[in-house]
């Protein structure tokens, strides 16, 4: 979502005639676009913006702005307590942003808008893109904000209700992109299941899957992240329907324990999860799942620890993301006594971790001597391999065939025969 945001950021400031740089002693502006989902998100954003500091104080002129969700979390906050930060504005305001910085410019006046724009009033913002500036993989947004209230999680606090993007607002941005030249797309939300349309209506996300899987010239479509609990069998018949969109879904579980589940707010229970697994790859057996892991949450037990191991090897997932729970300011969670002592919550994430890895061996193993079509991003550091991914999500480096130019292959989706698994990667030849 971020990474979605800060390209908006750009082109915004594009239009209004500003070039990117590489040399901050270049910059008329200094922008750091920050995320609050993970720990200490407030001091890494003051480090950085202390490490602007001697930039500032040779060059006064220079506008250092904080941008994203620690901007809307701590508002005139951050202008309080670092006085190197001329402006902050929260995600709602990317579209002024221009604006903004002129009007600190212009003013010399320190500036702080974290107003949230009303759901009814909400426009997101279109994307712009050159094809000098595009890859062959693109994020599309459909959706901002959440409506869920899951106890840890910080995003409903800083990031609004929930509004759906119109359905034909985001075919004509795909649209947009795979005419400047991309090739996959990925469509993000907080919770894609839960898309409605413009206005609350009647698109629902499997429409708009349909309508994007239309667009021509697109070759891979994926989507980010999905809810367990809204997962429904009419989403997962669309892995089998639609042969753009790619076998992988990220599904997040959060936790092994049905208990544990219901205390984070979550909504579905452990044998509803798996269920919904075994209903996807009845569907799609080559599915490739991807999944989160809290461990430590408050009040989690060794036993109920030992349900998040058991699940992870049921379902033996691609990869994880794995995190021990650490309180989010102003979260329900935050409420609770955090009871499971630090070196505990180090344990099992460990625990989590080194079974993970065994598990994405075995997966990774499996796929050695298959074949399998690789969507080539672009060319490896030293020039003689590209990288790709496989259907699955998982990145594939060969060497092109004698003769082929890493170059000429990007964008193309190539056969690749795999011959060896690394960690998380695989390598292979052209087949
Ligand atoms: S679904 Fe839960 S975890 Fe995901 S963004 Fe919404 S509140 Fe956060």
């Amino acid at each position: 979502m971020n990474d979605y945001d800060a390209e908006r950021i750009r082109e915004i400031l594009r239009r209004r005639g500003y070039q990117t740089t590489d040399d901050a002693e270049e910059a008329d502006l200094v922008l750091l676009n920050t995320c609050s989902i993970r720990e200490k998100a407030e001091a890494k954003v003051s480090s950085a913006a202390a490490s602007f500091r001697g930039l500032k104080g040779r060059r006064p002129d220079v506008v250092l702005a904080v941008a994203g969700c620690v901007a809307q979390q701590e508002g005139a906050r951050l202008l309080e307590r670092l006085p190197q930060v001329d402006l902050v504005f929260g995600p709602d305001n990317i579209g002024r942003c221009a604006d903004l910085v002129e009007r600190v410019r212009e003013s010399r006046r320190r500036v702080a808008v974290t107003d949230v724009i009303d759901v009814e009033d909400y426009t997101f913002l279109s994307a712009d893109p050159r094809p000098e500036d595009v890859g062959t993989t693109v994020l599309v947004t459909i959706q901002k904000g959440c409506d869920n209230h899951c106890a840890y999680c910080v995003v409903p606090a800083v990031r609004g209700r929930e509004v759906s993007r119109p359905l034909r607002e985001v075919v004509a941005e795909v649209e947009r992109f795979v005419a400047a030249g991309a090739r996959e797309v990925t469509l993000i939300g907080q919770n894609v299941d839960s898309y409605r349309g413009a206005g609350g209506g009647t698109d629902d996300f499997v429409t708009l899957l349909v309508a994007v899987a239309r667009v021509p010239g697109l070759l891979r479509l994926r989507f980010t992240t999905s809810h367990p609990r809204d997962f429904t069998p009419a989403l997962a018949r669309a892995f089998h329907d639609l042969p753009v969109l790619q076998g992988w879904l990220h599904l997040p579980v959060q936790a092994g324990s049905s208990r544990v589940l219901a205390a984070m707010g979550r909504g579905y229970t452990r044998e509803e999860y798996l269920a919904k697994v075994d209903l996807v790859r009845g569907l799609v057996p080559e599915i490739a799942l991807t999944t989160d892991v809290i461990v430590g949450f408050p009040g989690e037990t060794a036993d109920e620890h030992r349900e998040t191991l058991s699940l992870l090897e049921a379902v033996e997932f691609e990869s994880i993301y794995s995190f021990a729970y650490s309180a989010r300011p102003g979260t329900p969670a935050a409420a609770l006594r955090d009871d499971v002592p630090l070196e505990e919550k180090r344990a099992r994430l460990h625990q989590v971790q080194a079974l993970q890895q065994l598990v994405t061996a075995r997966r990774l193993a499996r796929l050695v001597g298959r074949r399998t079509p690789v969507l080539v991003e672009g060319e490896s550091r030293r020039g003689e391999q590209v990288c790709g991914r496989t259907p699955g999500n998982i990145v594939v480096n060969f060497a092109p065939a004698a003769g082929t130019a890493p170059g000429s292959l990007r964008g193309r989706i190539v056969p690749v025969h795999v011959t060896a698994a690394g960690t998380h990667t695989l390598r292979g030849e052209p087949a």
